[in-house]
């Protein structure tokens, strides 16, 4: 661990905070009721529209192999177009529609959102817009890290909120196995120690796979600790139709708790907000928190609140989904008004019944042709 660049360590803070109750309006009402109420939408199982994930680019400078496989995203695959990505412009129009309608969280994603031209005017243009009680919205993001050394103060200085970093090892031949590429842990720590001292709050998310890089559980747990960094872990997962995702390969987010809690003990936390997608728990020494994202073995459709849009301008209701519910960029390039750009949203969202992790067990093995992670974000 001596060739790991040291990160910024200091005391996080682990008490328990309290859950922010929604209270989510029935499909049935209005836009404006809802906004003159200040609750957002809801879709036909109550759930809010809280969250909007923007994919910003299709591209990546890694192939992580549960995300794009070398073997479908090599030099012959046909990434999109610039013309066909929604611009700068674009995106800022529709976030604003999404604001006026209840969300109060938007996060960058990709593909590696750092790989997009522009991306700290496009958080600068994003931190300004306020929701209808005149809040900042939180502007996130997640990024491989790879890039973000260079980037990391510029990103806080445009009015980022906090960043999430993919990091499956430490061990270096791990990590290339994962990532598929000859890209170095020491990168994506030396942009995470950036990040922290530009002050943007930091969340690593490990991917665990069975067999691969499950031995690496307890030494991400223990770098981590002390950092003020919550490690979250999280489970393999069946995105896209090209992973050749297994169960086997799921190592259950009870057993790593397991795991370190024989170690380290853990206590529980409450989720901090609600449609939170990590239950937490803290190290009982005080040394920090870890995360777990049981996407595989405890689902959370019931609380989803998460909707997002492609690269393309296309609305997807759920991370697994296979078709789109809305497209926003041909409304955008026909000359349509920010109200019938709405009401588009708010039609995808109000029929929204999405619960593919609920009946994963069902539909499986059902002939499916889901979209990639890296066309709407993770
Ligand atoms: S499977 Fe779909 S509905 Fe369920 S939590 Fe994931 S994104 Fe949300």
């Amino acid at each position: 661990m001596s060739n790991l660049p040291a990160l910024v360590t200091y005391m996080h803070d682990v008490i328990p905070i309290q859950s922010i109750s929604s209270s989510p309006v029935s499909s049935g009402e209005s836009v404006q009721r809802s906004l003159m109420h200040g609750v957002v939408l809801s879709d036909a199982m109550r759930r809010p529209m809280q969250d909007l994930r923007i994919s910003v680019t299709d591209r990546c400078n890694l192939r992580c192999t549960y995300c794009m496989p070398r073997e479908i995203f090599d030099q012959n695959h046909a990434f999109l177009p610039r013309s066909e990505l929604l611009t700068l412009e674009e995106i800022v129009r529709v976030a604003a529609s999404f604001v006026r309608l209840g969300v109060r969280k938007i996060r960058l994603t990709g593909g590696e959102p750092l790989m997009r031209r522009g991306i700290e005017q496009l958080v600068e243009k994003l931190s300004a817009l306020r929701t209808n009680t005149g809040d900042a919205v939180d502007i996130a993001m997640t990024s491989n890290g790879v890039l973000l050394e260079a980037r990391a103060q510029a990103l806080k200085n445009a009015g980022l909120s906090r960043i999430t970093v993919s990091l499956d090892a430490l061990d270096e031949a791990i990590f290339q196995r994962m990532s598929d590429s000859h890209a170095s842990v020491n990168s994506v720590l030396a942009g995470i120690a950036a990040a922290q001292r530009a002050g943007l709050p930091v969340k690593i998310n490990m991917v665990v796979k069975r067999g691969v890089n499950d031995g690496e559980i307890m030494r991400m747990a223990e770098y981590f600790r002390n950092t003020g960094i919550v490690l979250r872990f999280v489970e393999y997962m069946d995105v896209g139709s090209t992973n050749g995702w297994v169960m086997d390969e799921v190592v259950p987010a009870r057993e790593i708790v397991e795991m370190i809690s024989a170690r380290y003990p853990l206590v529980p936390l409450v989720a901090s907000c609600t449609g939170e997608v990590a239950s937490r728990w803290a190290y009982a020494d005080g040394a920090g928190e870890i995360g777990q994202i049981a996407s595989v073995t405890q689902v959370f459709c019931h609380e989803c609140t998460r909707i997002r849009l492609s690269t393309d301008g296309k609305l997807y209701t759920c991370l697994f989904a296979e078709q789109s519910n809305a497209d926003l960029r041909a409304l955008l390039r026909g000359g349509r008004s920010d109200e019938d750009i709405g009401h588009a949203i708010e039609n995808c969202w109000q029929n929204r019944t999405d619960r593919y992790s609920e009946i994963r067990n069902e539909v499986a093995r059902l002939p499916r042709n889901k979209i990639e992670m890296s066309y709407i974000g993770g």
